[in-house]
């Protein structure tokens, strides 16, 4: 069968559990065609078709059939649209005739081959008629007060007979439906036709005596569903037995979805062993600590399916001693999808483009449709997991289309979402081929949480241009976080969006820091002889420490340029400072980084070159990742901490920096990029603009040239910040927020329940 329906006060409208059904029945009968035929302009569409709970059309009707288009490349389909657009003279012709008539208000929405108004009936003159049929146009009027001036004999109908005609479908099988007097040109075919409960009653006149005409009972989605019954469509009793099953309930109570399981597998002699993580930073550690009062919970996370190693266990414990009842869900990927989801698609595709070095993004369709699949499969694993209305939290970019197969399969629970890494506004996201897909993804949230003001306001600048909302909470970010003093700061932001009815919480939760993990370090009597050695061979050198993984968003170049200029203009500070570069390779395979670290070598070649002395080195690099304990080691001896990214969703190091100088009462600098997340965080820091080489340099000189008291202040009040939102401040309150959220839902659907009772 072929369905045409109109969209607003049909398709869109309806109860909630109607349009769910009718949905669902349209996902699970692929056969069925679906043609949108609606008033809407193309651009008043495009919203709909990135939210993944509506079917997705196959053909597009709009301006109320003056525009024809493929569903899927919204593409015009010709020869039809070239008839229309042959019949039509031009908006300017049609304004300039028709506007200086009384009672016309220009309707400010996207529109195109027709122009459209407000207006009362009684401005509906013969003069106005006459005045539009000399443009070879006609006037339809609707509702009341929707004016449209459109090509002479295009409407719903017209178009619609054409598409039916050029497809070849037989018109027997095409069901129209519709609410109002705009819809009448559909019932006027031979097609069969419903209006929907609550019809505009010129319409339900109008058809009043046309017997395959159906007027419904149930408004909207339910009052197609009738008709479905009514004209058998998909046989009679078909229509409850051809929905799919709803998803069974899982038992947990809290899911996370976090792209790594919370412990390490190593393959030893040919057999998967589970260990507990090496060096894991206080994410992990903390949200396993929800469920440490035995909550029921699922980890889901992937594992590779390696058929050497025996049959794929789906289900593992975590630690049954300390979280009783939760259990590892494993999504089995192979080491091809690992390859191409996580190491090159995530890295190449949209690492780059969220921090804002999209020029350097590849984006291929193949890859897409890995990490569709990939997240699909994450998608099922949660929603078997899942208790009834329970929590699931999904972390990062690596999983942004989870929500979307989410919410189809389990409309129930509240989902969560926390973006660990940078998020650009819409001049940049935009550039991502997907971005209605992801964002349409996104906005099935129910809370949304990134690490600071700045990265939630740019979601919803990028959200905006996908589809209409509207900002209902609004929060002052001040004073917890820089306002105008950083340029990732922000004033105000906003805390609630609705979309579609649907309220989406935002939040700012930057991530902190376990300050047990560097106390125990610094207790650690290794650590404690390797601070003595570095006092020994730094007694009169001064240390600058930069710490980072091998990255361009790190702005490492940048930094070693600035180092040799600071060197060019103070030549006292010859043999009296040493920059200690500690740079951590990428992971094995990631070619995008092989020719920024030749870059870097050269660079640190040139700099020893030049400026090196017998005993006196001017910078010392490190290509390694060091344990945790020796970092701290060198966090302590450290004068300056000089972090000057490009670009950064936060920057753990330099809250590190800061606890570590803080707990063994130094004075260190704290020498922080303006771009990296925690500089809206950290007040205390000198901020510095990496984009700029005398600021670079100018900035890093200041602070080794910092009197010891102002220092002592400014770390005070980092080390304040630090110590106040440490990691478990940062999971209790996006919990809370969650948490919230979920019992605003909850409260609305008993709500509901009591008024339809
Ligand atoms: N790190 C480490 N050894 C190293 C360098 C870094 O363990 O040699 C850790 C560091 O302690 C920090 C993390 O890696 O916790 C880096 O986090 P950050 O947020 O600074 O940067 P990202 O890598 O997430 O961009």
């Amino acid at each position: 069968m072929l369905l045409a329906t109109d969209l607003d006060g049909t398709f869109l409208a309806g109860n909630p559990d109607h349009r769910l059904k009718l949905y669902q029945l349209i996902s699970a009968h692929p056969e069925i065609d679906l043609v949108f035929v609606t008033g809407r302009g193309l651009e008043s569409v495009l919203p709909l078709l990135s939210d993944p709970t509506i079917p997705q059309p196959d053909y597009i009707i709009c301006d109320v059939g003056c525009t024809v288009v493929h569903g899927d490349s919204q593409q015009a389909i010709h020869p039809i649209q070239g008839e229309i657009d042959e019949l039509w003279p031009g908006q300017q012709t049609v304004e300039d005739a028709i506007s200086s008539f009384a009672g016309l208000q220009r309707q400010e929405v996207p529109q195109e081959r027709r122009v459209s108004y407000f207006c009362d009936g009684e401005f509906v003159s013969d003069q106005l008629r006459s005045a539009a049929e000399s443009l070879s146009c006609e006037v339809l009027f609707s509702a009341g007060k929707y004016l449209d001036i459109l090509p002479k004999g295009v409407n719903k109908g017209s178009t619609l007979t054409r598409l039916v005609e050029h497809l070849g479908v037989d018109p027997e099988t095409v069901l129209v439906a519709g609410d109002t007097l705009n819809d009448l040109s559909m019932y006027q075919q031979v097609f069969k036709g419903v209006c929907v409960g609550a019809s505009e009653s010129g319409l339900l006149e109008a058809t009043e005596h046309q017997a395959r005409v159906y007027h419904a009972e149930a408004p909207g989605c339910g009052g197609i569903l009738e008709a479905f019954e009514h004209f058998g469509y998909l046989g009679h009793a078909g229509i409850e037995a051809e929905i799919p099953d709803a998803m069974n309930s899982g038992k947990s109570d809290l899911v996370i979805v976090y792209h790594r399981l919370p412990y390490e597998e190593v393959v030893e002699n040919g057999e998967l062993i589970r260990r507990r993580p090496k060096s894991p930073n206080g994410i992990i550690p903390t949200l396993l600590s929800f469920f440490a009062d035995g909550k029921a919970g699922s980890w889901v996370a992937w594992s590779i399916d390696d058929p050497e190693l025996g049959p794929f266990q789906t289900h593992t414990e975590v630690d049954t001693r300390r979280y009783e009842k939760l259990v590892a869900a494993r999504v089995p990927l192979t080491k091809e999808d690992v390859e191409i989801f996580y190491k090159r698609f995530s890295k190449e595709a949209f690492w780059p483009t969220l921090h804002t070095f999209w020029e350097r993004a590849t984006f291929r369709d193949d890859h897409w449709q890995v990490f569709l699949k990939v997240n699909k499969l994450f998608a099922e694993r949660t929603a078997a997991e899942a208790a009834e209305n329970a929590v699931v939290w999904i972390h990062d970019y690596n999983l942004w289309m989870v929500p979307a197969y989410l919410r189809e399969l389990r409309p129930d629970v509240t989902i969560a979402f926390f973006h660990h890494t940078y998020f650009p506004s819409a001049d940049v996201f935009n550039v991502l081929p997907w971005r209605r897909e992801i964002i349409g993804s996104l906005l099935q949230c129910d809370h949304i949480g990134f690490h600071i003001p700045k990265q939630a306001e740019n979601f919803v600048d990028v959200a905006r241009g996908v589809t209409p909302l509207e900002v209902t909470q609004r929060a002052g970010c001040a004073p917890r976080f820089l306002t105008y003093g950083c340029a990732v700061g922000l004033d105000e932001m906003s805390t609630e969006i609705k979309v579609n009815e649907r309220r989406i919480g935002l939040g700012a939760h930057p991530v902190g820091l376990d300050l047990n993990r560097v106390r125990n370090a610094l207790n650690d009597s290794d650590v404690q002889a390797r601070m003595e050695a570095l006092r020994e061979e730094l007694e009169d050198v001064r240390l600058i420490l930069s710490v980072e993984r091998l990255d361009f968003t790190k702005g490492i170049i940048e930094k070693l340029h600035a180092y040799e200029r600071m060197l060019n203009e103070h030549p006292e500070l010859e043999t009296k400072v040493t920059l200690m570069m500690v740079c951590v390779p990428a992971a094995k395979g990631m070619t995008i980084y092989e020719e920024l670290l030749s870059q870097i070598e050269q660079t640190v070649g040139r700099i020893n070159g030049q400026f090196a002395r017998v005993g006196w080195t001017p910078v010392q690099f490190f290509f390694r990742a060091l344990p945790f304990e020796e970092l701290v080691a060198y966090y302590t001896m450290a004068d300056v901490m000089w972090i000057t990214p490009l670009r950064d969703g936060l920057n753990l190091v330099a809250k590190e920096y800061i606890a570590t100088q803080g707990l063994t009462q130094g004075s260190g600098v704290l020498v922080l990029s303006e771009f990296a997340g925690a500089a809206a965080e950290l007040r205390g820091a000198i901020l510095a603009n990496p984009h700029h080489p005398q600021d670079l340099a100018d900035t890093c000189y200041y602070a080794l040239a910092m009197s010891r008291s102002e220092a002592r202040n400014r770390l005070t009040e980092a080390f304040e910040a630090v110590c106040r939102y440490d990691i478990g401040y940062w999971g209790q309150e996006f919990i809370d927020s969650v948490e919230e959220r979920r019992a605003s839902k909850l409260k609305k659907i008993v709500d509901i329940g009591q008024s339809a009772a």
